[in-house]
Order: structure tokens, then sequence, then C-alpha cells
């Protein structure tokens, strides 16, 4: 049966759409010899990364050195300045692998990504004041006191001791200035300092840091973790001596350290290996940060519901939709999440009424059943290659370390692994096609809360550390 605006409005035709799809299928689409060249550059470019300093990816040396105890103890607190809120922690470590935790979450606006770094760096020491004197009057923090604060700073930082880091580059979309170049944990000092907040910054560490060290004090057979949120990473541990470009004294060789891959950052600039659409190319050209974050643009939640809306907007100038209807709305930049994607995925409706919900609601736009069953295939293609391109980052460092034999797990967290239907599927899905059976041996699941509970035992092990004279 027709709908009312079926009859009322030119929609597009079934055949159009279809013909269209196939299109669009043919653009998104990585096949297995395809994925398997990526893994092959990209597996050269971690070598690179680690051979020699500044590279496009860093493969940043993150002064973490080997895996935890589980026996760790202590109240720490735990600033996480991620891409798209602040939260505050305050963790207790109970050993054997066990924590509590409470923490506040705040929003941060468009504005304080954009406003000068100091002041975003006040803003987050002003909410841990806020929260230690919510939530520590209870006498855990006696006259005097100072308790060990871990800060995880999602961003890359170029480190050389585990308490500093100078702001590689701003990602995600932020563009505070006064920051990049600069040592954030000295500015985010200052701005503790100024706020009388009785902490002290032990650890700077990036997200994916946090979750390897996490994840590892719950599942012991973590090896790679991995971020799929605002923005996407991963870190794993690497032995000193394969780190040709640490060539500090006293460390020694044998140990082990976390890497902080900075992965996102692949194919940045030269663009060789990654297939971009004429979409993905809008995108970069129109970012605060054109050329860089090459690979993190294809995956990461930040740009998925861009990439779509950047299809439907050609679509709609081509004539082939809405037309006859208002389309400004569809039209506004970033206007279309990437938690729509996941809606429109997950609708389990025969008439996809979540679609028509989103459609309606947020762009005031009537859709047939037809163009509604496009969107969802277009939303489709555009998961499905972010997934199998994170496959590819997985497998270059599986492939790397050699972990494909003796199998691994890898830690997983963020919006779009932990909320978009059949994400974590499709990459394991990928790691098939790249490696075969084998690739079963590799297996992501949720990881343990890296930047909140990671952060904590980072500080934890640091203050092991330190007491034994080893900073
Ligand atoms: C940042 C990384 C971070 C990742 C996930 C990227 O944009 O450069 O440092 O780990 O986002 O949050
Ligand atoms: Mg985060």
């Amino acid at each position: 049966t027709r709908t009312q605006d079926e009859e009322d409005l030119p929609h597009a035709t079934k055949k159009t759409m279809a013909d269209h799809l196939r299109k669009y299928e043919s653009l998104f689409t990585l096949t297995p010899q395809r994925m398997r060249m990526i893994v092959e550059a990209f597996k050269e470019t971690l070598e690179l990364g680690l051979e020699k300093p500044e590279q496009v990816v860093p493969m940043i040396p993150t002064y973490v050195f080997g895996w935890p105890t589980g026996k760790e103890t202590g109240d720490f607190l735990a600033v996480d300045l991620g891409g798209t809120n602040l939260r505050v922690c305050l963790v207790t470590l109970q050993g054997e692998g066990k924590f509590e935790m409470t923490q506040t979450k705040y929003r941060l606006t468009e504005e304080q990504k954009q406003e000068d770094g100091q002041k975003l760096f006040d803003f987050c020491a002003e909410c841990l004041k806020t929260f230690v004197t919510t939530n520590l009057e209870d006498g855990t923090l006696k006259e005097g006191d100072t308790l060990p604060l871990g800060f995880t700073f999602s961003y890359p930082c170029f480190q050389e001791k585990i308490d500093h880091g100078q702001l590689i580059r701003w990602t995600k979309g932020f563009g505070a200035p006064n920051t990049e170049g600069r040592d954030v944990a000295a500015m985010f000092r200052e701005s503790l300092r100024k706020h009388n907040v009785p902490v002290e910054l032990t650890a700077l560490i990036n997200d994916t840091t946090g979750t390897l060290i996490a994840s590892s004090y719950v599942n012991p057979r973590t090896k790679i973790a991995v971020i799929f949120g605002t923005g996407c990473n991963a870190a794993y541990m690497e032995q000193v001596k394969d780190i040709p470009k640490i060539k500090q004294l006293g460390i020694d060789p044998d140990a082990e350290m976390a890497i902080n891959c900075e992965w996102g950052a692949f194919d940045s600039f030269e663009h060789e290996h990654l297939p971009r659409t004429k979409y993905d190319i809008i995108i970069d050209e129109q970012s605060n940060k054109p050329g860089e974050q090459a690979f993190e643009k294809l995956i990461s939640g930040r740009y998925l519901g861009e990439i779509l809306r950047l299809v439907i907007c050609e679509l709609i100038d081509d004539g082939v939709l809405f037309l006859g209807q208002e389309t400004y709305k569809i039209e506004i930049a970033y206007a279309l999440d990437t938690a729509f994607l996941s809606l429109m995925e997950s609708d389990p409706t025969e008439e996809l009424l979540m679609i028509i919900g989103i459609f309606t609601h947020f762009f005031a736009l009537e859709t047939t059943l037809a163009e509604r069953q496009f969107f969802r295939a277009l939303a489709k293609l555009v998961g499905r290659r972010a997934a199998r391109l994170s496959a590819c980052g997985i497998a270059a460092i599986v492939s790397k370390m050699n972990y494909l034999e003796e199998g691994c797990a890898v830690g997983a967290d963020g919006s779009l692994y932990n909320k978009y239907p059949g994400f974590a599927d499709r990459v394991h899905e990928g790691l098939q096609d790249v490696f075969g059976d084998k690739g079963r041996n590799i297996v992501t699941y949720h990881a343990e809360d890296g930047s909140g509970v990671g952060s904590a035992i980072i500080a934890a092990m640091t203050k092991v550390r330190k007491d034994a004279g080893l900073y």
C-alpha cells in the first residue's frame, strides 16, 4: 500500500534507488585483497614510527612500563578530557583486579574546544575542585594531604617522561589556541595551582594506554587496546630494545613499554593507501585540520554521520531525493549524528519507523519505505567500511608483533564499538578476511574503562616505580 506522501510528492523510485545503491556499494566496499594491501602499508608505517622520531604515525613511547600486577591498591583521582566529555573520577583500587569508582561527567561545548587552552584546563581544574569538595569531605582526604591524579588526555602528546607531554596536534575538531607544541601537563598543573586543588598530577596518559592497562588488569590475555569513539587509536606493549628511536641511557632494553600508536594519523597528507571517496575528501578539506588524521576520518564516530549526510546531499542536489521538500535542515554540516546511523541499522520494524522518526523529527522530511531502506543500506556501507578499516589497523599490529598463532585479546572501547550494532562482528569478519581462519584467534571485547580505572592503575604503578627510585 502506498502512503499519503508517496502519492503527493515526487519521490525517487525503487529502481533509481537500486541503481544508486550499486554505485555506492562499489565506492565503499573493501575487498579482502585491498585490506591486505592496507595492512602491509600500515605495518611498515608502524615500524617506521618506532625507528625514527617525528613520523606521521608517531608511535609514542608512553613511559608506562610493563603490565600491572593486579595488586595495585589505593585511592586515585582521574581526569578524563575526551573528544566529547570531561569526566572526573575517584577510583579505589582494591587489588586482585577489583576496584570501585565514583564519577561525574560534563559535556564539553563547541566553544570550549576552541577557546584558549589555559581556559580549558582551568575548567578541568574547577570541575575537579568541585568533585573533590563534594566527594572527599568524608575524611578520605586529611588536611594537607594531596591525592595522586592521573590525567587522561586523549590527543597525541610527545612524552619524555610519564608526567609530561607536549601536544603534537589537536584532533577530533579541537582547536584551542596556545596549546599545540606546549606541555599540557604543565598547563594543567598551573590551573590546579590557581584553583588550589589538593592533588598531584603524577601521570599523563592517553586513553588507549589507559585501556591497555585497565584491560590487562582484568584480562591478562589482552595485548592490544583500541578506541573507536569520537576519535580512533590503538596502544600495545613493545620491548624497549625494539624501539630504536629511544636513545635514553638508563632504560633497561629488556623492559616493556606501552606504545601509543596514534594510528588515526595513518596515511595523512600523502593519501596513498586508503580508499578515500569524494565525501571523505570534502570532510577532510572542510575540517579544521585538512590532510591530518586521514585514517580516523574514515572510521571514527565524529565523521560517519557526516559521510552519510554528504551522500544524501549529493542526491538532493542531483534531484533524486526529496524533490519539492524543504531540505535546509539536513544540509547543515554535521547535522546527521553517527548515533542516527546506529539507529537506522538497528531499526527492527518493517516500516522502518525509527528512520521515519529521525527524518521527520530532525529534518522535517518525509520518506518512502524505499528511501528508508536505501538510507539503511547506505548506513550499513559506511559503518561496515569503518569496521573493516579498523580490522586493518588491528591486523597490522598483530602481524608486526606476531600475535596471530598464539592469538590475543584486544580490549576495545568507545561509543562506536559499544553502541554501533554489529561493529565488533564486522571487525572480526574483517580480521578473517585478512588472515583467513586464523583471524579467529584475534578477539576484541569490551574493555575496562581505561580513562578512569586505567589512569588510576597507571598512577599507582608510577608511584611504585617512584618509591623504588626508578623515575
Ligand atoms: C587522538 C588519540 C586518541 C583517540 C581516541 C584521537 O583523535 O589523537 O590520542 O587516543 O582519538 O580517543
Ligand atoms: Mg573517552
